[in-house]
């Protein structure tokens, strides 16, 4: 394959039709977004949603981006801003993973701290500070931005079903800004109404109503309700450990071969309960975010 930009990498990622015990005979297909060139679903999200910016004028060749993120989402977005030699600046609260913001460094994009204890909606907060100061500057706001959704409903939810030998009776996946479950969802419902979707949480998000604490699981996991989740149609709501994620991060990387971070351990782990309940022969598609490569410095293997 010959390419001439690294952008042109981003999407068409492999799904696995993993080899292992599954109940019910059912089969677990993942999508591995950790072969975008970024390393994550999100370089997705920077490459539908910045063309989209720059077709509609929101943006030109003097923007300064600005985003509050977790990680993954900033990679992606300095990744692309670098096509558009746009500078970008990352809005990121502390406790978040060493490697995914020495990968934002390494693309160019200044990181701005903010205080762990005051979690996204910190970052959010001072990323609408910023705008105010700096000269035409563009905050895409992944949380609140249509485009989010619509980026999986375009992409990635066309080439499952592309792939996929047979129907899909159920779609698991976890919600960090909720976009990638809500625009798959929905696409995966208007080709079937059948499709049971199922969203994957870690112990102490609130969507199951649970109260909101820390966890260990990284890029899932919300402290408010995204607003495209009032409108997406969820048919269950499974909540993870993060021991339960950990131990399929370290049980595929020692059976399968696959290094996944904690939020595809956790998706996984979703998948395997669910798999208990629907009936015999299901076929259950899963999203693998990215992989336990940029988590290492925290030791997650035993
Ligand atoms: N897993 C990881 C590792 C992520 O970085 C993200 C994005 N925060 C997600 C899952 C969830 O994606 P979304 O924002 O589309 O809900």
């Amino acid at each position: 394959m010959l390419i001439k930009q690294v952008t042109q990498l981003i999407g068409d990622t492999p799904l696995i039709d993993l080899q292992m015990e599954i109940p019910n005979q059912s089969h677990i297909y993942a999508k591995l977004e950790m072969y975008n060139p970024g390393g994550s679903i999100k370089d997705r999200l920077g490459k539908y949603l910045f063309q989209k910016a720059w077709e509609e004028g929101k943006i030109n060749n003097q923007t300064t981006i600005i985003e509050p993120t977790a990680g993954n989402t900033g990679i992606g977005f300095a990744l692309v801003a670098q096509t558009y030699q746009l500078p970008t600046i990352l809005v990121v609260p502390e406790k978040f993973s060493f490697e995914k913001q020495e990968l934002m460094k390494a693309l160019g994009a200044k990181i701005v701290h903010t205080p762990s204890e005051e979690g996204i909606k910190g970052a959010i907060k001072k990323a609408r500070e910023l705008e105010k100061t700096v000269e035409n500057s563009f905050v895409p706001l992944q949380f609140e931005n249509k485009a989010n959704p619509e980026t999986y409903h375009h992409t990635l939810a066309p080439e499952i079903s592309a792939d996929l030998p047979g129907s899909i009776t159920a779609f698991v996946a976890g919600a960090g800004s909720g976009g990638s479950f809500a625009g798959s969802a929905q696409y995966f419902k208007e080709q079937d109404p059948n499709v049971k979707a199922i969203v994957v949480e870690p112990e102490g998000s609130i969507l199951n109503g649970g109260p909101a604490h820390s966890h260990k699981t990284e890029g899932i996991g919300v402290e408010f309700t995204p607003p495209f989740f009032k409108d997406t149609m969820m048919d269950e709501i499974v909540t993870i450990s993060d021991e339960d994620a950990f131990f399929q991060v370290n049980k595929v990387a020692k059976e399968q071969g696959l290094f996944i971070g904690s939020s595809s351990g956790a998706a996984l782990a979703a998948s395997l309960q669910v798999a208990e309940k629907l009936p015999p022969k299901s076929n259950i598609v899963t999203i693998f975010p990215d992989s336990s490569e940029r988590y290492l410095s925290q030791h997650i293997y035993q």
